[in-house]
């Protein structure tokens, strides 16, 4: 069981010496309990209380490292149930099936599908984020040919290894010795022989399991066996049974503190239909899946399900955001046009995105409103004549153009007058209200 803030301060040596960065141990002792840091942080905790406090205060859904690299994700860590109470820490990974028994031509094509799957969504770099190989022919020999192939192909994306044969573990996991695969394929009967091959290789392993309490027992088997980097199938393909165990695993890691069930999920969900796997991917998303297991990754599909996931792991409490400065837009000369926007993420991403479209170079001012949309911005009194002034004058444009004009947006014309009488010299024009209308705006003023 979580131990209290106070459970744990007793635990501690009550110096408060500052060294943790917290003023005192029971501040310390507090953030501990909503695990919001980390007991090592403390140099001088006792070993006996490392041994109580490490297993307390340990994620109840334990950490792992799908692949290596730049593209290496980070599963579990997670802490909540709904994302409203705090936030969704580590998204899934959504991994591509490439079976042994399909063609060459298939398999090429599925292996680029994977590599050309990225996209830039307001700033965030998307991907289709790992393979899974599947052992479906039985050969070992064809499995490994396959695992070459897909390590050869994509040396930097993280590879689910789907067998319960040793002798096909062998054979594929060589490839990806020490890369963060997963050794998937791993039951009751297979684990003390796969488990062995896992260890040897240095990859996490992916249980198999008939139902929730089997699963339970696996974990428990594996651990024994030396292998602590586990995810959890309980064996669940149909969407209502993805939704019922995959929250029964969540709330029993985070509210029971059950710990063999602690361990990130991995979600088959392939379907003939890809509308129908699209939707049942979308439930893993949403519900607690880590890994999400498909059979395509049509760009289509890859747009939804990147968008769900986006927004599901956005933290709920801190709206999306750029960095405060002036952005170039094409090649701006000291005669191009300045405007100002908010630094909402979603209202840079459109706005500059308009400007490019209008084709003359831009400097846009974007400016912290701590991630506020305009009015929004406006309505909060972040977005004011005072506020504006200040930014304009501290950004240095007045260095970098000859002009003295600023573009606002149309929705805050009302702040023209203030932003004129504090930004001396200066004249402000009312822009369009909508970001679509700056390209002819823009084009007209360049006529
Ligand atoms: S470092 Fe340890 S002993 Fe020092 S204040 Fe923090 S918790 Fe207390």
């Amino acid at each position: 069981m979580a131990l209290s803030g106070v459970e744990i301060f007793k635990l501690l040596p009550k110096t408060n010496c500052k060294k943790c960065g917290f003023p005192t141990c029971l501040a310390f002792a507090m953030k501990l309990a909503q695990r919001q840091t980390t007991l090592d942080k403390c140099p001088d905790v006792s070993e006996e209380a490392k041994k109580i406090l490490g297993e307390a205060s340990a994620p109840p859904v334990r950490p792992i490292t799908f692949g290596t690299g730049d593209k290496a994700v980070k599963m579990g860590e997670e802490t909540v149930l709904f994302r409203h109470e705090k936030k969704f820490v580590n998204p899934n990974a959504f991994v591509l099936e490439i079976k042994d028994t399909e063609d060459d031509a298939t398999v090429d094509a599925k292996i680029n599908d994977v590599l050309t799957s990225e996209i830039n969504r307001v700033g965030q770099l998307l991907r289709v984020d790992g393979i899974c190989i599947t052992n479906d022919s039985g050969d070992a020999g064809k499995f490994g040919a396959l695992a070459e192939k897909v390590a050869s192909k994509a040396p930097d994306v993280g590879v689910v290894v789907n067998t319960e044969s040793p002798e096909g573990a062998e054979a594929a996991l060589k490839h990806f010795s020490g890369k963060g695969a997963v050794l998937y394929g791993v039951t009751a009967e297979n684990a003390e022989k796969m488990v062995e091959i896992a260890k040897n290789n240095k990859v996490a392993v992916g249980i198999k399991a008939d139902g929730l309490e089997a699963a339970a027992e696996l974990t428990e088997k594996v651990k024994s066996l030396g292998v602590e980097d586990i995810v959890i199938d309980s064996g669940a393909r149909k969407a209502s049974e993805i939704l019922e165990h995959n929250t029964l695993i969540r709330r029993a890691a985070i509210k029971k503190n059950f710990k063999p069930l602690g361990y990130p999920i991995i979600n088959f969900v392939q379907r003939d239909d890809a509308m129908y796997e699209a939707l049942v991917a979308g439930l893993g998303v949403c519900k607690y899946s880590s890994i999400v297991v498909m059979s395509s990754a049509e760009k289509w599909k890859n747009l939804a399900l990147f968008t769900l996931r986006q927004n599901i792991y956005t933290d709920p409490q801190v709206p999306m955001q750029v960095e405060q400065k002036i952005y170039k837009i094409g090649e701006p000369t000291p005669d191009s046009p300045l405007l100002i926007t908010t630094n909402f993420s979603l209202t840079y991403f459109i706005v500059s995105g308009e400007i490019e479209n209008s084709k003359v170079p831009a400097w846009l001012a974007v400016m912290d409103c701590e991630g506020l949309s305009v009015l929004t911005a406006w309505a909060a009194g972040k977005f004011t004549g005072a506020k504006i002034a200040n930014f304009i004058k501290e950004s240095g444009i007045e260095k970098e153009i000859k002009h003295r004009e600023l573009i606002i947006p149309g929705y805050v014309a009302i702040l023209s007058g203030a932003i004129e009488e504090k930004l001396e010299g200066w004249k402000v024009t009312v822009g369009p209200r909508e970001a679509n209308g700056l390209p002819a705006f823009l084009r007209s003023r360049a006529a």
